[in-house]
């Protein structure tokens, strides 16, 4: 059997400085924020080229607690991809806002920068990108709009731990950049945890105190905030893990180069990356249209995969209250019916990936 991803694997090749790092937690009496998430946020910040850093406890507060900070509410829209995972979506809904779906570019699955201003009413105040499947969005189209617009621009980075722009680490593009470290993620905590980036220290500052409480002061509550810290014992585990990234995420892309060439000519549709992009490869995705039959094959063959996301947004049963027409949102649609997820992960060997290549390259689609 070969996993989608196998999450422990990270934690053996580390196990000696994992086990110290938590020691060094427990052993300090100290369990909420203090040295290790502050350690954690400036190790962080650097590695983002971000001048702030604040460690949230998961990336759905991360975007909702960005969104705060810029002080969306009722009545006010947010432009969103129309094919991203749910929590995008869900930090405008928290917040009393509307999520407006822009719908991707086919190729690369990031919002079409060319589709935003048509979206833009006099409510919109923010736009917010996510670098999906480690894919940096084309941000300077994004911050141009913003600009002209005088809007806001908060980035999902979910998916792009170490991902670049054009050269520049994501991080600091836009406004606010909102990170998850979900235990599946490029950089991942074992359990729960996020944090912004920014090199606004006005908007650092506001989420900082929103995620304790509205508190700056102890018992002292300048606003009605919320409890979303980073752990310490996920800070010092992070701070392990950021050693690696780099190096995780170059295996990640080594892979990636050998699933394209492995894979060229077996009839899917696969990453395609703009010159501008040094992708985090999250996940390496490739598109048929037989995909579900595609996933089979690969099941039976012993290969995981994983469709992210199986349903958009727009079709869940949480936003069916929007009416959307049928034909709403067809490119997003589309994606999400053709979509697959090969495994991918630091600690894919190269005997595994081959192994996938085989499954793959044995599939036969049957005619249309
Ligand atoms: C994982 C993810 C999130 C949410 O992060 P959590 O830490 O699970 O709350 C948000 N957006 C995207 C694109 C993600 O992949």
């Amino acid at each position: 059997m070969i996993p989608f991803l196998d999450l422990k694997a990270p934690h053996v090749e580390l196990r000696g400085e994992i086990d110290a790092a938590i020691d060094r937690v427990v052993s300090s009496g100290w369990y909420i924020l203090g040295p290790e998430v502050d350690a954690f946020e400036a190790e962080y910040a650097a590695y983002c080229g971000a001048s702030h850093c604040v460690g949230l406890a998961n990336g759905l507060d991360a975007l909702h607690l960005a969104l705060r900070a810029m002080d969306v509410g009722p009545g006010d829209e947010v432009i969103v991809p129309s094919n991203t995972y749910i929590a995008t979506w869900l930090a405008v809904s928290q917040c009393g806002a509307t999520p407006v779906p822009v719908e991707p570019v086919e190729a690369t699955y990031n919002i079409d920068p060319a589709l935003i201003e048509a979206a833009i009413t006099s409510r919109t105040k923010v736009i917010l990108p996510v670098h999906l499947y480690g894919q940096p969005a084309d941000m300077d189209p994004i911050l141009a709009i913003a600009r002209k617009h005088g809007l806001r621009v908060l980035e999902d980075a979910a998916q792009a731990h170490g991902a670049r722009y054009k050269g520049r680490r994501i991080g600091s593009h836009g406004d606010v950049v909102a990170w998850s470290f979900y235990p599946g993620k490029n950089l991942g905590a074992l359990g729960d945890g996020g944090a912004i980036t920014t090199n606004d220290a006005k908007l650092a500052d506001r989420i900082h105190v929103l995620r304790n409480y509205g508190s700056r002061v102890k018992y002292v509550n300048e606003v009605q905030g919320y409890n979303s810290r980073l752990d310490p014992i996920h800070a010092a585990v992070l701070r392990v893990k950021l050693k690696y990234l780099d190096e995780w995420n170059a295996r990640r892309a080594a892979l990636a180069v050998q699933y394209l060439q492995g894979l060229t000519g077996a009839g899917l549709v696969l990453p395609q990356v703009p010159a501008w992009a040094d992708p985090a490869w999250h996940l390496f995705v490739v598109r048929n249209p037989q995909r579900d039959a595609l996933q089979k094959h690969l099941t039976d063959a012993g290969v995981g995969s994983l469709i992210h996301y199986p349903i958009p947004p727009h079709k869940q049963q949480a936003y069916s209250e929007r009416c959307w027409p049928t034909i709403s949102f067809p490119i997003a649609s589309r994606i999400a019916d053709q979509i697959l997820s090969l495994p991918m992960g630091p600690h894919l060997t190269e005997v595994q990936l081959r192994s996938v290549i085989e499954a793959v390259a044995s599939w036969v689609p049957t005619c249309e």
